[in-house]
C-alpha cells in the first residue's frame, strides 16, 4: 500500500506519453512544483534524514535538480553547487562525459565548488539508467567531495540506476517509483 506522501507526490506528477520521443513516458514534475503542498512535502521528505547533521553543500543537476536542490540547501543551511551541461559555467571547470540513452554528453562543475572532504548531497528529479547521476558522482569525487547520498523524487527501478550508484558506494534515496 502506498503512503499518503507517495499518493500526494504521484498524483502531483504529470505523465506525458511519447515525450520527448515515442515509447518514453515523461514524468513531468512541473505540476508537482506548482502544487505548494506537494512541493513542500517533497522537500521536507528529501531533507528529513539530514536535519541536524552538517551537510556542507547540495549539488543539483541541471535543470530540475536546481529547483529541488536550492530549496533543500535553504532548509539544511547548506551551500549549493550547480552541475551544468558543458559550456555554461564561466570559471574553470572539471568536465566528465556521461552516457545518455543514445550516445554521450558532457557535464561540468566549477573546480573550486567543493573543498576536499566537504559533505555533499547530490539531487535530481529522477533516476533512470543512472548515467547522469554517475557522471555527477565522478565530478564531485574528483574534487574530493564526501558524497553522503544521492536523492531523487522519482525512481524508474527497471532501468537500474539505483544499483549503478550503490555499486559506487553512494547511498540512494528516492520518494516514489514508477514501474
Ligand atoms: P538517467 O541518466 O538515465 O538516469 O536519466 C536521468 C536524467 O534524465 C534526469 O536528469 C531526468 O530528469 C531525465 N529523465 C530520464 N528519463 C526521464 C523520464 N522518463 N521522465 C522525465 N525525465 C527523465
Amino acid at each position: 500500500m502506498k503512503s499518503s506522501l507517495e499518493d500526494t507526490l504521484i498524483s502531483a506528477i504529470r505523465n506525458i506519453p511519447d515525450y520527448p520521443k515515442p515509447g518514453i513516458m515523461f514524468r513531468d514534475i512541473t505540476t508537482l512544483l506548482g502544487n505548494a503542498r506537494a512541493y513542500r512535502r517533497a522537500i521536507d521528505e528529501l531533507v528529513h534524514p539530514y536535519a541536524g547533521s552538517k551537510i556542507d553543500k547540495i549539488a543539483g543537476i541541471e535543470a530540475r535538480g536546481f529547483i529541488l536542490g536550492g530549496a533543500m540547501a535553504h532548509q539544511l543551511s547548506s551551500g549549493f553547487i550547480p552541475i551544468r551541461k558543458k559550456g555554461k559555467l564561466p570559471h574553470e571547470t572539471v568536465r566528465v562525459a556521461y552516457s545518455l540513452e543514445y550516445g554521450l554528453d558532457e557535464m561540468e562543475m566549477h573546480k573550486d565548488a567543493v573543498v576536499p572532504g566537504e559533505k555533499v548531497i547530490l539531487v535530481d528529479d529522477l533516476i533512470a539508467t543512472g548515467g547522469t547521476a554517475e557522471g555527477a558522482v565522478k565530478l564531485l569525487r574528483q574534487m574530493g567531495a564526501d558524497i553522503v547520498a544521492a536523492c531523487f523524487v522519482i525512481d524508474l527501478p527497471e532501468l537500474g540506476g539505483r544499483a549503478k550508484l550503490e555499486a559506487l558506494d553512494v547511498p540512494v534515496r528516492t520518494l516514489v517509483a514508477f514501474e
